[in-house]
C-alpha cells in the first residue's frame, strides 16, 4: 500500500511549460481511449478485490482518458451533452443497459448490469462551473476563450464511478453471485438539484444502497452532516417614475428588495446557530434616474436539518411579502433548488472506511510531485503534502456546504467518501482544484476512488448483513413517520438554468 514513505520528492523547479508532461500523456490518452473499450481485453476471471484492483490499475490509462474529455469539454448543468453520452457509451460497451433521458432530464441516466438483489448504485456527476477557468497547469493561466471549468473535480466523479461499477461488473460475471450494479448518472450538481429529480422520479425506489465519493484534498470516509438548502428568486414589481421629475408616481421595486434584505439580515438574529443565509441582488434597475419597476434577489437558506431551512423559508417569504406590501410593490417568487443534508449512515461509513485502508492513500510520482510542490506556493502551508497519502482518522464530522446526493440519502443508505485529487490545501471551487483535475494529480485520486468503491459494492454483494445493517440505522434515522417531501416541491427540472450564464463548453 502506498504510504508517505514511498512519496518522491524532487526539487521545485520554476517552469511553466505548456503543455506539461502530464497534460501531454493525457492527452494521448484520451485520443486512444474511444478505440479501445473496457471489454476490449479478455475476460480473466475477477474473483477477488485484489483482482478487481488489478483490473482497474490495468484500466488506469483508459479511465484518465475519458476523465481528460470530460474536463476539456468542461460542461456546466444540464448541458453535459458530450460527457453524459462518452459515460453512456463506455458503460454500454462494458455490457450495461443504458436508459437515457430519465426524469425528463436529458443528460440523466441509469447504467445496470447483472440481475436481482441486491441493487448497489454509484453515482456519478459530470457537470462543470460556470465563471472559473484554469488550464491543467500549476500556475494561474486561464484558457482563452473558455467560460467553465471542472473546478469541483466532477470529470474525475463520474470516471471514478464508472471505473467501479465496471470493476464490480467482471467480478459479478467471475464469481456467479446474484445482484445488480447500477451507474446514475446525475447531471446538474451545482446548483441545479439533477439527482432530487431523479429521486422525485421514483428511479431509486428499489436500490439496497447507493455509493458515492466527491473529489478533494484529503482520503476520508468519516460519517457526518452537512447542510439542507432551499433556494429562490424573489422579484418585485413597481412602477417606473422619472426618479426626480415625479417620484410621488414611481414605486421602487428595488426599494422592496432592499428592505426585504434589511428584514432577512435582522432575521439571522433570530434563527439557530448553524443556519446560512445568503443572497445576491440579480437585478436591481439599470439607471438612478429610473425609479425601478423591477428587482430581484437570489437567495439561499441552510441548515443542518432539511425541516428547519423549510421553516426558515416560509419566514423569508413572509418578510419578501411585508417588503412588497410597504413599498407598493407586488411580489412573486420561484424556488430554484432544494435538496437534504445528508443522513449519515455509520455502519455503512465503517465498509467504506475499511476499504479505504485497504486501498491507501495517493501514491504521485516524480511529475505529481513536482505539479503538488509548484501550486502548494499559492496555498496556506496546512496540511502538508505528504497527507495525500494518507487516510483521516475515522470521526463524526459537521460541514456548511450542501449537496444534492442528501435526497438520495433519505431514499436510500448512502454512504460518502473524499480523496485526495488535488494539493492538500486545495478548496473546492478554485483555479487550483480544476487545474489538478486535469492532470495526473487528479486522476491518482480518482483510482484511489474506483477501487474503494468498487471494494465496498463487493462487501455488499458478499455479505447481506452489511446492507440489512445499513437499512436499519437508514429507518432509525430518518424516523417512523419520515414522508419524502422535496424541498424544491413540484417544479421542472430547470434545464435552461445555466444557459443565461454561459453556452455549452467549447
Ligand atoms: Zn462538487
Amino acid at each position: 500500500m502506498p504510504s508517505a514513505a514511498t512519496l518522491i520528492r524532487t526539487p521545485f523547479v520554476a517552469t511553466h511549460t505548456h503543455p506539461t508532461p502530464t497534460r501531454f500523456a493525457r492527452t494521448l490518452l484520451a485520443a486512444l481511449v474511444l478505440a479501445s473499450p473496457f471489454l476490449a481485453s479478455p475476460l480473466s476471471a475477477q474473483k477477488t478485490k485484489q483482482d478487481v484492483a488489478a483490473f482497474l490499475d490495468g484500466r488506469f490509462g483508459q479511465l484518465s482518458g475519458v476523465a481528460d474529455q470530460i474536463w476539456g469539454w468542461a460542461e456546466v448543468g444540464y448541458m453535459e451533452t458530450k460527457s453524459s453520452a462518452l459515460l453512456e457509451k463506455e458503460l454500454e460497451d462494458a455490457g450495461f443497459t443504458v436508459t437515457r433521458g430519465v426524469a425528463d432530464i436529458p443528460t440523466a441516466f441509469v447504467a445496470s448490469y447483472g440481475s436481482g438483489k441486491p441493487v448497489i448504485a454509484v453515482l456519478g456527476e459530470y457537470d462543470a462551473l460556470p465563471g472559473i477557468n484554469q488550464d491543467s497547469v500549476p500556475t494561474r493561466d486561464p484558457v482563452e476563450g473558455k467560460g467553465s471549468a471542472h473546478a469541483c473535480g466532477h470529470n474525475l466523479l463520474g470516471t471514478a464511478s464508472l471505473g467501479a461499477v465496471i470493476g464490480v461488473a467482471r467480478w459479478l460475471k467471475a464469481t456467479g453471485k446474484s445482484g445488480t450494479i447500477r451507474y446514475y448518472g446525475t447531471p446538474a450538481e451545482e446548483g441545479g438539484s439533477g439527482k432530487v429529480y431523479m429521486v422525485r422520479a421514483g428511479l431509486f425506489d428499489d436500490v439496497d444502497a447507493v455509493l458515492t465519493w466527491h473529489p478533494g484534498d484529503r482520503n476520508n470516509a468519516s460519517p457526518g452532516k452537512n447542510l439542507a438548502v432551499k433556494s429562490a428568486k424573489f422579484r418585485f414589481h413597481g412602477i417606473a417614475s422619472h426618479a426626480a421629475a415625479a417620484p410621488d408616481r414611481g414605486r421602487s421595486a428595488l426599494d422592496a428588495v432592499e428592505a426585504f434584505d434589511y428584514m432577512a439580515n435582522m432575521m439571522r438574529e433570530h434563527v439557530p446557530q448553524e443556519t446560512r443565509i445568503h443572497y445576491v441582488i440579480t437585478s436591481g434597475g439599470s439607471a438612478p434616474n429610473v425609479v425601478p419597476d423591477f428587482a430581484e434577489v437570489y437567495y439561499y437558506v441552510r441548515h443542518p436539518d432539511p425541516e428547519m431551512v423549510r421553516s426558515i423559508f416560509d419566514r423569508l417569504v413572509a418578510a419578501a411579502e411585508g417588503a412588497a406590501k410597504g413599498t407598493g410593490t407586488t411580489m412573486d417568487y420561484e424556488v430554484m433548488g432544494g435538496s437534504y443534508s445528508r443522513l449519515p449512515i455509520a455502519s455503512l461509513q465503517e465498509v467504506v472506511y475499511d476499504n479505504l485502508k485497504q486501498v491507501g492513500g495517493v501514491s504521485w510520482g516524480a511529475p505529481e510531485e513536482k505539479f503538488a510542490e509548484t501550486i502548494k506556493k499559492t496555498l496556506p502551508a496546512e496540511p502538508p503534502l505528504s497527507s495525500a497519502a494518507e487516510i483521516q482518522p475515522f470521526e463524526w464530522e459537521q460541514t456548511y456546504a450542501s449537496s444534492d446526493v442528501g435526497d438520495v440519502s433519505w431514499t436510500v443508505p448512502t454512504s460518502t467518501l473524499g480523496t485526495a485529487t488535488w494539493v492538500p490545501g486545495t478548496a473546492a471551487h478554485t483555479w487550483q482544484a480544476a487545474a489538478a483535475a486535469g492532470t495526473s494529480v487528479g486522476d491518482k485520486g480518482m483510482l484511489v476512488a474506483a477501487k474503494t468503491l468498487a471494494f465496498t459494492a463487493i462487501d455488499l454483494f458478499s455479505d447481506p448483513s452489511k446492507v440489512a445493517a445499513a437499512r436499519a440505522e437508514f429507518e432509525k434515522g430518518r424516523g417512523p413517520d419520515f414522508k419524502y417531501q422535496p424541498l424544491l416541491g413540484d417544479r421542472k427540472p430547470p434545464l435552461e438554468y445555466r444557459a443565461s450564464v454561459i453556452k455549452p463548453g467549447s
